[in-house]
């Protein structure tokens, strides 16, 4: 696509206020600045993150109004001065993490997710609920033409935020680890583990995201309804190496830590739907069982890249419905409702 082909305008899914239905407007195509490009949007993921945005769960977004939307697959329609990497034509992704500073001691660290002064997509920042959205051309992953761009749009927020969990418990091909919900980001979550040479038991308290999970290779199952998960793992495996929480019930990320074996990590991935609750746990365990608890926020780039190239080989996949950009209030309400199957994606043509 050369520049002559973009039009000057542009569908998108806008929110005005906190808590209101999205309209559905036609609005300036943006122009990408020095060191950005302009991408179209050719699917868009549809993340609980987009909802918790919209419905002002953490405070009013930074951007009002917003066109939410951060699992973006597109292609490159126009590349601003400066670019050097990029060329019209190619496919990209682009996640959460719009932009940071590169500049702070944790963008040196290569720690780039926890910059404080990182920019959100659909957030701070405008997403992909769009025909086209502009971004950083430094922060982009590169994607190959053959993908699919409805099946990678999930990874790039469910997938990069789950691989970055299992990289941070630090756990090794044979050791145990413990996936605690199987929704969204725990379907993914059981891939990669087995991917990554790990043995998953898998924690849910519904039958069949149970049975999804064996069926996605997880070598046990316990149903945390029926049974006391905590005993259950530790009777079953004498604890586990490690655990991620991708469940939203804060009872989980308790259980996350009572069923590790000594010397065990947990890692926190889902986030509950206020920011004020707590966890409990025993000092004495944590310290004589040398237990460690630690938070992963999305990824890094090189975390993108990596989370992607685990799709593109065909190890990891989600479960995906695709809708219109007209469908985004309908699955939005499903969301509220509890009643989403997969990741819904859009496609905005
Ligand atoms: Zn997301
Ligand atoms: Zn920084």
């Amino acid at each position: 696509m050369s520049p002559s082909n973009i039009p000057t305008t542009m569908r998108a899914a806008i929110a005005h206020r906190v808590g209101e239905p999205l309209s559905i407007e036609q609005v300036p195509v943006p122009t990408p600045a020095p060191g950005e490009i302009l991408i179209e949007v050719l699917a868009c993921g549809i993340c609980h993150s987009d909802l918790h945005a919209v419905d002002g769960d953490w405070g009013t977004p930074p951007l009002m109004p917003l066109i939410p939307g951060h699992e973006v697959a597109g292609r490159v329609a126009a590349c601003g001065d400066g670019v050097t990497h990029l060329q019209p034509g190619q496919l990209v992704g682009v996640a959460w993490m719009f932009w940071s500073c590169g500049t702070c001691e944790w963008c040196l660290a290569g720690m780039e997710t926890i910059c404080p002064s990182t920019e959100s997509t659909g957030f701070s920042k405008a997403g992909g609920y769009a025909e086209y959205l502009v971004a950083p051309a430094a922060f982009v992953a590169t994607l190959p033409e053959s993908v699919d761009p409805v099946a990678i749009a999930p990874i790039l927020c469910a997938g990069v935020t789950t691989y970055r969990g299992l990289k941070r418990t630090g756990l090794r091909p044979g050791q145990w680890l413990a996936v605690l919900g199987v929704g969204g980001l725990g379907h993914l979550a059981v891939q990669y583990a087995v991917a990554m040479g790990l043995r998953v038991v898998a924690l849910d308290v519904d039958p069949d995201k149970l049975a999804l999970a064996t069926s996605l290779g997880a070598s046990a199952v316990v149903n945390s309804r029926e049974t006391d998960p905590v005993a259950a793992v530790r009777e079953l495996l004498g604890g586990t190496h490690g655990s991620i929480v991708t469940a939203a019930a804060p009872i989980a990320f308790e259980q996350a830590v009572g069923l590790l074996r000594p010397g065990g990590t947990a890692v926190y991935i889902g986030l509950p739907g206020n920011d004020r609750d707590t966890i409990s746990a025993s000092i004495s365990r944590l310290v004589n069982d040398e237990i460690t608890v630690r938070g992963s926020n999305v990824g890094t780039r090189l975390d993108l890249q990596e989370a992607v190239d685990f799709a593109l080989r065909g190890q990891v996949a989600a479960t995906v419905r695709q809708v219109t950009l007209d469908d985004v209030n309908d699955v939005f309400a499903d969301m509220r409702a509890g009643r989403i199957v997969g990741r819904a994606v859009l496609t905005p043509r």
